[in-house]
């Protein structure tokens, strides 16, 4: 049975090498005799790995010397095979392969943590000089991860916790796409054996009756509308791999349910402007999703992927992710940098994005002066876009870049989040918007009393938290509209002398109103107003009704006060606001963060005072300023992006810098403070957007 695996290997081995296949049978027979006795821990014959890594590198399309170098890749470490040998048999191009790849092995260390950093400082400096190794290295990870299945829980998760943190961000800044999807859900199978599960059983009864809409479906129509367009393209579908679709639950907060594209369309075309082509086909006969349209092909990641992405809803209203690129660009996506090398054998890579980052990986790890930095230096390098944190109990924690203790709470429960009182970050306490950083230990304090705060919203950067605060803060504003609505309504029945059912009959009738509840809400949160409630039972309200209480302030609960809004700053309802007394105008309120404020805060402080809003009605002004990258369409998506949020643009000024940036002010008409909020959150996420301030003063 393993003679027949063991051949079959060797057959399919040779099947996909072109040239020199005598070197690979020369490579072959060496390791059936250096390795001769070694068994796996699968009880499998040694041989079975390297033709296993072998094997994966030639379907990457590797060149010969190192597919040679993935049949030799143990040998050194695990044999009496010495470098000299290696060289004299296969060359010196296979020797340092190998040799980049071979641990250190002799020098004692003095504790295990220097013998990884030192490790993979080794490691880093091998493949900066050749990016080979670092293919060999993966490949060999890729098969290590594949049999874990018989080594303790402690080995596989600490094996699988090394591959997510070092091997997966390098093969992923490399752009080795299936490699990096295959590593990832082996680490989420041992990491996360319970989610893993879930997703796994989850997709597996989705996926069918998806690949048949796909296949019996859209893919026919698609199909049918670029005959007509006489596009001729190549189009396939491709499930999305279980870690990312996990992945996407955590980072949008959403229920598996609610993943959509478990499965994508893939359409390749000859040349770059028939993507464009087949994306307005695309768009015009299929409806197509805002806001989920991505240009990868003027704007390439750093992994030099490219692509045109879409998503649009299909017949039966399904909705459909479509990706759209040139063979090339396929050839790149699947075997990233590898197929650059496939392509131009042995030349540098000078230009490539992949380049500067391999010069500041290796300078970095040149530069570190111990063995803590250099982990510390690495970390930082691979993981530019995501934080590594654990919990009390040492399960790896991945949250986007910028996390906070918040982030982290609701992460683990929304209950945790909800109850957030405070955190410990390696045993110190620290503020909840504390940005967390890899490797800190995270733990939570929670008291039953405490509930989330709108301040929150200003730090957090999961959606998942984003949205459960709003949810609560949402619940918590209902009841104090429902408190202040029963008070209203006392008020009214007392000076209109009206029954109670008499009242909330007529006033049930009037508005949109369909219960008492709903009634109540209109009253509190003044959407409905005692004057218009005077005003239906035909009594003025100008025999002076008690209050106003649509725009009244309170300056530390003593009441309503005359007061105007400065015009410098022009403070936002539910910011933070100081009043400023004034001879002529009253009380005349700042934001917190104005000039003049500080200016007068400065020279006479007994004349500011702190004042609290209660609420104010009708839209009030605000100026913003942006620095964006200049490019055609900027403006019409960042005005989008405003409209969106509800917000009016009155004003809007553009300027090009020569830096390539262009500055963009806006006078907008918002409601309040947490409105401005949302519109600068939804700046703030847009691509292109690099600064964004408040015009004040
Ligand atoms: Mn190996």
């Amino acid at each position: 049975m393993q003679v027949v695996a063991r051949k079959e290997q060797e057959e399919r081995l040779l099947k996909l090498v072109e040239a020199g296949k005598e070197l690979v049978k020369k490579a072959i027979e060496f390791i059936e005799e250096r390795h001769a006795g070694q068994y796996r821990k699968t009880g499998e014959p040694y041989v079975l790995h390297p033709l296993e890594v072998a094997l994966y590198l030639a379907q990457l399309g590797m060149d010969r010397s190192t597919i040679v170098a993935g049949l030799l890749h143990d040998v050194l470490e695990d044999t009496a095979t010495t470098y000299e040998e290696l060289k004299e048999h296969f060359g010196e191009e296979v020797a340092e392969i190998v040799e980049g790849v071979t641990k250190l092995g002799k020098i004692p260390f003095k504790d295990l943590q220097t013998q990884k950093a030192e490790n993979y400082r080794k490691l880093i400096l091998a493949f900066s000089k050749d990016l080979r190794v670092i293919f060999v290295k993966l490949a060999d990870r890729w098969h290590n991860m594949k049999t874990l299945h018989c080594f303790s829980r402690e080995k596989q998760v600490r094996i699988a916790r090394e591959t997510l943190e070092l091997f997966v961000p390098i093969a992923n800044r490399l752009g080795l796409w299936r490699i990096k999807t295959e590593l990832e859900d082996l680490c989420f199978m041992y990491l996360y054996p319970k989610e893993y599960e879930e997703v796994k059983s989850f997709v597996g009864k989705t996926r069918e009756e998806l690949e048949s809409y796909l296949k019996e479906v859209f893919i026919p129509s698609l199909r049918r509308e670029l005959q007509k367009a006489g596009l001729e393209a190549h189009i396939t579908y491709r499930p999305k791999h279980l870690y990312s679709i996990w992945q996407k639950t955590i980072r949008k907060g959403i229920r598996l349910e609610d993943v959509h594209d478990l499965l994508g369309v893939r359409v390749i075309v000859n040349m770059v402007q028939e993507c464009y082509l087949v994306l307005g086909v695309v768009h015009s006969a299929f409806k197509p999703v805002p806001g989920k349209f991505d240009d990868y092909i003027s704007l390439p990641k750093p992994n030099l992927y490219q692509s045109l992405h879409t998503t649009v809803i299909g017949p039966e209203g399904k909705m459909v992710e479509v990706q759209i690129r040139t063979w090339e660009m396929h050839e790149r996506a699947e075997k990233g940098i590898a197929a650059h090398w496939a392509y131009k054998e042995g030349k540098n890579l000078q230009d490539s994005g992949v380049y500067s980052w391999l010069k500041s990986l290796v300078e970095s790890v040149q530069g570190s002066k111990n063995s803590e930095e250099l982990l510390e230096n690495l970390r930082l390098e691979l993981f530019s876009e995501e934080v590594f944190v654990f919990t009390p109990r040492g399960d790896l924690v991945v949250l986007p870049k910028g996390a906070t203790p918040v982030d982290f709470a609701y992460h683990i429960h929304t209950e945790v989040g909800n109850h957030c009182a405070g955190a410990k970050v390696n045993g110190k306490i620290v503020p909840l918007y504390y940005r967390l950083q890899n490797g800190d230990q995270v733990e939570i304090l929670t008291h039953p009393n405490k509930k989330p705060n709108p301040e929150w919203l200003n730090f957090v950067v999961t959606s998942k938290a984003k949205s459960r605060i709003k949810a609560v803060l949402k619940e918590l504003e209902k009841n104090r509209y429902l408190q202040l609505g029963r008070e209203r309504l006392e008020k009214l029945l007392h000076r209109l002398n009206l029954s109670r059912e008499a009242l909330l009959e007529k006033l049930l009738e009037d508005t949109k109103a369909k219960t008492e509840e709903e009634l109540l809400l209109l009253l509190g949160s003044g959407r409905l107003s005692l004057e218009r409630v005077y005003s239906l039972f035909k009594k003025s309200h100008r025999e002076k009704p008690q209050e106003k209480v649509e725009d009244t302030l309170q300056i530390d609960g003593l009441g309503s006060v005359l007061h105007t809004l400065a015009g410098c700053c022009n403070p936002l309802p539910g910011e933070e606001v100081y009043g400023v007394i004034t001879k002529g105008k009253g009380l005349v309120i700042h934001s917190k963060e104005c000039p003049n404020l500080n200016h007068v805060r400065q020279i006479s402080p007994e004349k500011v005072v702190k004042v609290l809003w209660d609420r104010s009605k009708g839209l009030h002004p605000v100026r913003i300023r942006l620095v964006v990258k200049d490019r055609v369409g900027m403006l019409a998506e960042v005005t989008s992006a405003i409209s969106r949020t509800g917000a009016n643009i009155t004003e809007a000024k553009t300027k090009s810098l020569p830096s390539g940036e262009a500055l963009m002010d806006f006078t907008l008409q918002v409601e309040n403070y947490q409105k401005f909020l949302r519109v600068k959150e939804s700046l703030q996420s847009l691509e292109g957007v690099e600064r964004l301030q408040r015009l004040m003063g």
